[in-house]
């Protein structure tokens, strides 16, 4: 209490409340009081002396004890930040480990898979990191219901923050993957094969769950973007957010 200046001898004691013995949360008044000053303000406060249920003993501001705003010397909140971190019962949980990578892609430059995030900016929300980041990342997601899902983006270049992320299975997440650096035609799915002897030819083809299935080879690229996005709305159901504007093919492949 690095505010409070102690009044050695206080001029005018007033009669106080006898709570002695009383208890307050943890806390019991001993009887003994004393009263202080706040630096500035000037006002006398009556602090109590209290004997706490952990064996300590303590000054408390008389308001507050009444008001049943201090109910310790301090140990109950204590208590209360270390059941909030080890014991939230997720420790080796799915959510915990979600939590544990996500933090680790974002963070560490060690990280295998970091170059795919952090590297590439994507952040975890400040909510999600440090001492509460787990506490926080849970109540804000939730438990995660499906053992095959885990933490997915909605937006794949936005952060690991509460509006920007669900559970999601894997097959979803695939979906929703950042297009490839490798990718010349601008569309997952959506493949250059090259010149043939005459024409430049484009292989479209979408995944249903394992499998693979080829649409059809083309001869221009829009032809290609076309039937995969036909495909897509045929077998998900919706259209990736994946099309972009491609590489420059250099017209001599
Ligand atoms: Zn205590």
């Amino acid at each position: 209490m690095a505010e409070i200046i102690i009044e050695q001898t206080p001029s005018k004691v007033k009669t106080i409340k006898n709570i002695t013995g009383q208890k307050f949360g943890r806390l019991t008044p001993t009887g003994n009081t004393k009263y202080v000053i706040y630096k500035g303000g000037g006002r006398r406060v009556l602090l109590r002396e209290c004997l706490c249920e952990c064996g300590k003993s303590c000054y408390v501001i008389t308001q507050r004890l009444l008001g049943g705003n201090t109910k310790s010397c301090g140990c109950l909140k204590r208590e209360q930040t270390i059941q909030r971190n080890t014991k939230h019962g997720y420790a080796k949980s799915k959510e915990h480990d979600c939590w544990v990578r996500l933090n680790q892609r974002c963070k560490n430059p060690n990280n295998k898979a970091y170059a795919n995030y952090g590297g590439r900016g994507i952040k975890v929300s400040d909510r999600w990191q440090g001492k509460f980041g787990f506490i926080n990342f849970l109540s804000d997601m939730g438990p995660c219901h499906n053992k095959a899902y885990s933490i997915e983006r909605i937006d794949v270049n936005g952060d690991y923050e509460p509006a920007n992320c669900k559970w999601a299975s894997d097959i979803e997440q695939s979906r929703n993957h950042r297009i490839r650096k490798d990718n010349v035609t601008g569309m997952s799915g959506v493949y250059f094969l090259g010149a043939g002897k005459r024409v430049r030819r484009w292989q479209a083809c979408i995944s249903d769950g394992n499998k693979t299935i080829y649409l059809g080879i083309f001869l221009t690229r829009e032809e290609a973007i076309a039937a995969r996005q036909e495909a897509e709305a045929r077998y998900w159901g919706r259209l990736s957010k994946n099309l972009c504007q491609g590489v420059q093919i250099n017209s001599n492949a």
